[in-house]
């Protein structure tokens, strides 16, 4: 049976090809950087392929048929979470799905996304709007 969980080497593979966006990298660029040979990189790839994060992408490239490997997921912006109250939560510990606790259904997580929601509502510039000249 096939493991679901990503392994390390899969991990920096995926993270090295975060760092090219859409432009992606050879294949061959990227066994170089993680130091494994084209048999092991390729398994990486594939794996990387069927789980939908990575498509591998057919290129001509010095001289020869290659494979360009381009993420298909965008890093995460933890800037996002800033101002969230879960790090600080006493009920940290026992939230998530089948706990205690959700996010699903928690008051001081709908006040702090509405707050956001009010914050960036204000500080949106209007677009389509001319200014008055004086
Ligand atoms: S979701 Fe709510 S209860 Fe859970 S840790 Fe965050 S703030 Fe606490």
């Amino acid at each position: 049976m096939q493991s679901s969980k990503i392994s390390k080497l899969e991990e920096k593979a995926l993270k090295l090809l975060l760092k090219y966006e859409d432009k992606g990298l050879l294949q061959s660029e990227l066994w170089h950087k993680l130091g494994v040979t084209s048999r092991d990189g390729s398994r990486i790839a594939i794996k990387l392929e069927k789980r939908g994060l990575i498509k591998r992408v057919k290129e001509f490239a010095n001289d020869r048929w290659t494979r360009r490997l381009v993420p298909l997921v965008k890093p995460f912006d933890i800037t996002v979470l800033k101002g969230s109250p879960c790090p600080s939560c006493q009920y940290n510990n026992n939230c998530g799905p089948d706990q205690t606790y959700s996010p699903t259904n928690c008051v001081l997580i709908e006040n702090w996304l509405m707050s956001e929601s009010l914050t960036q509502e204000k500080s949106a510039v209007p677009i389509n709007v001319e200014e008055k000249k004086p």
